[in-house]
């Protein structure tokens, strides 16, 4: 049991269908959340505005304002506010638009529930990680690259921006383990917190995004290396 002082975290649900608004509102708040709904975009803006939530289940198809332009706007203010995406069945283009607007995770309707749950714990449990494991430097140079994992911030092949919070664990548990692979199930579950088993195509979208933002040649990567069945691996020299 959780102790009576932790402080219950806020969950912003947005979503238009009714009934499923509804059940999400149920059954998060029986996990100990406590849950506000919005049934559109502009509200689910406005509810972000006020600061008082842990994160938002975000619907992709919404009326007024669309969960894609949602997460943009969020984006511009803080790269660091947690966002689940719900999206239409097994659309890849959506899923892929979603996080390239810089959504954290998604799922696709109809889910289980208790997937669903698993994800919502696994964003919750950021905790303190701005503080680990690149303990020797807040900031981390490789060649006129950097990244600061105190403010999110990095400079990359088009100059300086702004990581979102699962691009900056990424480039966390590569860079402090440079030199060696990180298994694509260890980062599955070190950054989403879910079991590795569900959804893979995830990881390979933020990687591509990465190697994007990083390498001169996304193709043909000198930083993100790919290790044929061991996972990923930050080059060990820099
Ligand atoms: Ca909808």
């Amino acid at each position: 049991m959780e102790s009576t002082e932790t402080k219950k975290k806020r969950i912003l649900v947005v979503e238009d269908e009714a009934h499923l608004a509804k059940g999400l509102k149920f059954n998060l708040t029986r996990e100990g959340y406590d849950v506000e709904l919005a049934g559109d975009g502009e509200l689910a803006l406005e509810g972000y505005k006020t600061g008082e939530f842990d994160m938002m289940i975000l619907d992709l198809m919404l009326p007024r304002l669309g969960g894609l332009e949602v997460v943009r706007t969020i984006r511009q203010n803080d790269v660091r506010f947690p966002v689940l995406m719900l999206t239409a069945r097994s659309a890849d283009e959506d899923r892929a638009s979603g996080l390239e607007a810089g959504a954290d995770d998604y799922l696709t309707k109809p889910f289980h529930l208790p997937e669903l749950l698993l994800r919502v714990k696994g964003i919750l449990r950021r905790g303190d990680w701005y503080k680990e494991p690149v303990r020797e430097k807040e900031v981390f140079h490789f060649d006129d690259r950097w990244v600061n994992f105190g403010t999110g911030r990095a400079f990359g092949s088009s100059g300086e921006f702004v990581l979102t919070h699962k691009e900056a664990m990424i480039m966390n548990l590569l860079i402090s383990r440079r030199g060696e692979a990180v298994s694509r199930e260890e980062l599955l579950e070190k950054v989403w917190g879910f079991r590795p088993d569900t959804e893979t195509r995830t990881l390979d979208n933020f990687i591509s995004r990465l190697r994007k933002y990083f390498e001169k040649k996304p193709q043909n990567p000198e930083y993100i290396l790919t290790v044929r069945e061991k996972g990923y691996q930050f080059r060990a020299d820099a």
